[in-house]
C-alpha cells in the first residue's frame, strides 16, 4: 500500500453505507450473517467511541442477550482479517476498535475517562510523504495518538469537591 492509497481510502461514510458495505462483503465471503452478528456490524459502524469487546457485547447484549461473548469476538477478528476495522491496542488497557475508519488515522485520548475521538487534521498525507522521502521508507501505515484531558475531566477537575 502506498502512502497515496490512505488518502484514497479516506471517504466518509453514513452509517447505513458502511453497513451495507460490510455486509456486502461479508456475504462475498459467505459468512453466515445471523441477526446477531448484523446487530454487532450496527453497533460498529455507529459507534463513535472506539468500543472495546466488552462494550459491543454488552450492547449487543440488549437486544440479543443469547449473544455470546465468543461471537463478538470472532465477528471483530473477522473484520480485522479483512481489514475492515482498525484496531487500537494499549497493552496492558486492552484494545479498542473504530469500524467506521478502518484505515489508520490520528486518534486524541482521554489519559482519565479514557474517551478517544477522532480529531480532524490535516496535512497528514503530507507528514507521510515527508516521512518517506527524508527516510527512504516505503510507508504501509502509520499510528498517531494524542494524548490529553478532555474537556469534561477538565470541569470535573475544577469543580470543587462537594463532600470534602
Ligand atoms: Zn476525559
Ligand atoms: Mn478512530
Amino acid at each position: 500500500m502506498s502512502v497515496r492509497d490512505f488518502s484514497r481510502k479516506c471517504t466518509m461514510s453514513t452509517p447505513q453505507e458502511r453497513l451495507d458495505e460490510l455486509i456486502a462483503k461479508l456475504k462475498t465471503r459467505e459468512y453466515r450473517l445471523t441477526p446477531q452478528r448484523i446487530a454487532i456490524l450496527k453497533i460498529l459502524v455507529a459507534s463513535t467511541e472506539h468500543p472495546n469487546v466488552e462494550q459491543i457485547y454488552k450492547d449487543v447484549k440488549i437486544d440479543f442477550p443469547t449473544t455470546s461473548l465468543a461471537t463478538v469476538y470472532k465477528t471483530v477478528t473477522l473484520l480485522k482479517e479483512m481489514g475492515e476495522i482498525l484496531e487500537l491496542g494499549f497493552g496492558s488497557e486492552g484494545r479498542r476498535y473504530d469500524g467506521n475508519k478502518p484505515y489508520p488515522h490520528p486518534h486524541l485520548i482521554c489519559i482519565q475517562c479514557k474517551h478517544i475521538i477522532d480529531p480532524e487534521v490535516v496535512a497528514l498525507g503530507e507528514l507521510s510523504q515527508q516521512v518517506a522521502s527524508t527516510t527512504g521508507f516505503r510507508i504501509v501505515s502509520h499510528r498517531l495518538d494524542f494524548y490529553g484531558i478532555c474537556p469534561q475531566c477538565q470541569e470535573q477537575e475544577n469543580e470543587p469537591q462537594a463532600s470534602q
